[in-house]
């Protein structure tokens, strides 16, 4: 089933800019595609028709059955909640924890504080950042900080999700385990669209490419390069190498279970409009602002607790096995002693 439809599409500002010119092209469910192009070709263009912040000067944008250029503004809102959006520049709220920046984007669509108990820690696993749940943006690394970016654009369980140059502001190691994690969530059934200037991280995952020139869709590949780079070439699968790898990796069959498990209870199978429908009339009466914001700091409150909890014991396991090394060894009793003195 096609998720995106362009038909026909032109974009004319209204300063006369023409930033995209007859683009036609469909995106199945489940895809992940690359959307290429030199600054200015339209890339941010395609995003934007999508989300409904501008709408085409001509053609259809049809997402989900629906064409959205014809949507009601009163149900733009609950469209961009239902799409995860991932920014170059992470987005995060600085004066709130990891565990609050997720639960906030819960809280807007009107999710019960049950749920926004059960799927924050489950997100926050399949990102690999269980352990940084209390922590302030300013104290993560770029790759951390677009994990949370990540981890904020899955926990509404979006059909979709639109990156726009998700890893422009990290080094090639991050990119690379920041790609690697929306592979693994495509593979979970989460259809992406990633707009990116990033040739080696492009040539390396071999994904659909669809390249814009001044506005025009020239080329739409399977498997493709960023430029016609010969494949006969070996090519290294594209892998997380960072510190938080091992970790992740040992975890995350078991939390993308448990995070896939959740989901499913609560995937409706309601056509887009019913469904944006659905949202804005339920959201009215299902609680008053102020029940929901106690209701949210004891959540996070109890978020907090689970995850100290759990840090407590983890620093306990490694004390444990600490202690059984040095039984074991004398010498290392002394090196590796300082470390907990
Ligand atoms: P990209 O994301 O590939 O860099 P954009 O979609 O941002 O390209 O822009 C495509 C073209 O449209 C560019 O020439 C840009 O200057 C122009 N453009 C983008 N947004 C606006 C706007 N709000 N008003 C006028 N021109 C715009």
């Amino acid at each position: 089933m096609n998720m995106i439809e362009f038909v026909d599409v032109d974009k004319i500002y209204p300063n006369g800019t023409r930033a995209l010119h007859n683009v036609s092209f469909s995106v199945e469910s489940g895809e992940f595609v690359f959307v290429i192009g030199e600054s200015g070709a339209g890339k941010s263009t395609i995003v934007k028709l999508l989300t409904c912040e501008e709408h085409p000067s001509h053609g259809s944008v049809i997402l989900g059955g629906q064409d959205v250029s014809e949507l009601p503004d009163k149900y733009v809102p609950f469209l961009r909640r239902k799409i995860g959006m991932i920014f170059q520049d992470f987005r995060l709220i600085s004066s709130r924890t990891v565990a609050e920046n997720v639960a906030y984007a819960m809280e807007v669509t009107g999710a019960s504080p049950k749920e926004i108990m059960r799927r924050v820690p489950l997100v926050l696993s399949v990102v690999g950042l269980k352990n940084k749940a209390d922590v302030y943006p300013a104290q993560l690394s770029g790759g951390e900080g677009q994990r949370v970016g990540i981890a904020r654009a899955l926990v509404n369980n979006p059909r979709l999700i639109l990156a726009d140059e998700p890893t422009g502001n990290l080094d090639p190691v991050n990119g690379e385990a920041i790609m690697a994690l929306l592979e693994r969530i495509n593979r979970n059934g989460t259809t992406i669209i990633a707009c990116t200037h990033d040739q080696n991280l492009v040539n390396k995952m071999q994904k659909r490419v669809l390249q814009l020139e001044k506005g025009t869709v020239t080329r739409d590949e399977y498997c493709g390069n960023y430029y016609c780079v010969s494949t006969e070439k070996e090519l290294s699968p594209i892998e997380d190498k960072t510190e938080f790898a091992q970790d992740f990796e040992a975890d995350e069959a078991e939390a993308f279970a448990e995070f896939n498990e959740s989901t499913k209870q609560t995937t409706d199978r309601t056509s887009l409009l019913d469904s944006l429908v659905q949202d804005s009339e339920s959201r009215r009466t299902r609680y008053s602002s102020l029940n929901r914001t106690e209701e949210m700091k004891e959540i996070l409150k109890k978020i907090d607790e689970r995850v100290k909890q759990r840090e407590a014991m983890r620093r306990q396991e490694e004390m444990l096995s600490y202690h059984e090394a040095r039984d074991g060894s004398e010498e290392n009793t002394i090196e590796s002693g300082e470390f907990f003195e």
